[in-house]
């Protein structure tokens, strides 16, 4: 029989295409979400069942677990945003390292041993090196990033004392969208740049905001690495792949390689768009790194990854069909 993954966040922005990955790769899916900020719309677009429940519950896992056959559990639902965590880093922690810990409290209570988790280079702080790569040190600079290094531990401590493999992925810029325009990012409130800049080429903000233009970069403005989420997507299907074949514990960046400053951002979305995009030059954004580039030349190599989508005019065409399509007159 074909067994079951489970997909917590699966309603959100990129659990939806992990979700769409799968079942591609063929794999039965079975999604996990509390709709505390996913979107019931998207769990029906994928046609795939939705079990409404929060990560820190642990009597109704312990029910599912024990009514369904779940070979491995891929976990994308966290709290994101990074100033917010600063504020009110009760939460993130709640949330993202307790509620984590029940999850996998149930799976080892229901033997289930594979687990896909969602991290972040912000795990890294401020780069000493670009690329940086896996071995990058770790300085994680806020406590939405301490949550995700905290559960990075959580599971290397589970391995060795019982076994739990686990595939981490440290995401660097997650954008764009499923080209067939079914899915895509509507955070509320939005705070990264792709979709700020399109919403603002849709006149739905007054302009947009360039937060530091004296970076030592060529343009002043930042440069970030900016990964089209179908590629990240499909990199979870062969990390699942990877640990049910049998895989160890495994770490892997998952980035484009090229940084892109805010500006060329901003150029790129004009002409996706054939729209103005009004913007006023703003301070440094507190934490903000000036430099963001990942090698993923690692998760090339172990998992046959192979990005479709490096191309930033491709991913803001994506992100630019989906956003017509939800914010469009
Ligand atoms: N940024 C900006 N204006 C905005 C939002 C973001 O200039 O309204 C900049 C931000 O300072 C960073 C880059 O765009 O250099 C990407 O920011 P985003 O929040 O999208 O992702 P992050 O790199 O912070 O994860």
């Amino acid at each position: 029989t074909q067994q079951t993954i489970l997909v917590t966040g699966g309603a959100g922005y990129i659990g939806s295409h992990g979700v769409l990955a799968l079942q591609q790769a063929g794999f039965d899916v079975l999604i996990y979400d509390n709709l505390s900020y996913g979107h019931r719309e998207l769990v029906q677009s994928l046609g795939v069942e939705l079990v409404v429940g929060h990560t820190g519950d642990r009597q109704k896992l312990d029910q599912l677990f024990a009514t369904r056959d779940i070979a491995a559990v891929m976990h994308f639902a966290a709290f994101i945003a990074v100033g917010e965590s600063v504020q009110k880093p009760d939460i993130y922690y709640q949330n993202n390292v307790v509620g984590t810990l029940t999850l996998l409290e149930a799976m080892l209570a229901a033997d289930i041993k594979k687990f896909v988790f969602s991290s972040t280079c912000a795990v890294y702080g401020m780069p000493k090196e670009i690329p940086m790569t896996e071995s990058h040190p770790i300085d994680p600079l806020s406590p939405y990033a301490a949550s995700k290094r905290m559960v990075e531990q959580i599971l290397a401590d589970f391995d060795q004392a019982y076994g739990l493999k686990s595939v981490i992925f440290r995401y660097f810029n997650a954008s764009g969208a499923d080209p067939q325009g079914r899915l895509g990012e509507d955070h509320n409130p939005e705070t990264h740049l792709i979709p700020l800049a399109l919403l603002t080429a849709l006149k739905k903000r007054p302009q947009l905001a360039i937060f530091g233009t004296d970076y030592d970069t060529p343009d002043g403005t930042a440069l970030r690495d900016y990964i089209h989420v179908c590629d990240l997507a499909i990199a979870h299907a062969l990390g699942l792949q990877y640990l049910l074949e049998g895989g160890e514990s495994n770490i892997f960046n998952l980035g484009n390689g090229n940084g892109f400053s805010v500006r060329q951002v901003i150029e790129v979305a004009k002409t996706v768009t054939g729209l103005d995009i009004p913007y006023q030059l703003c301070p440094r954004r507190p934490g903000d790194a000036p430099i963001l580039v990942g090698s993923s030349a690692k998760a090339k190599h172990v998992l046959g990854w192979n990005p479709q989508y490096p191309d930033l005019h491709t991913i803001i065409d994506h992100a630019w069909r989906w956003h017509q399509k939800r914010h469009g007159d």
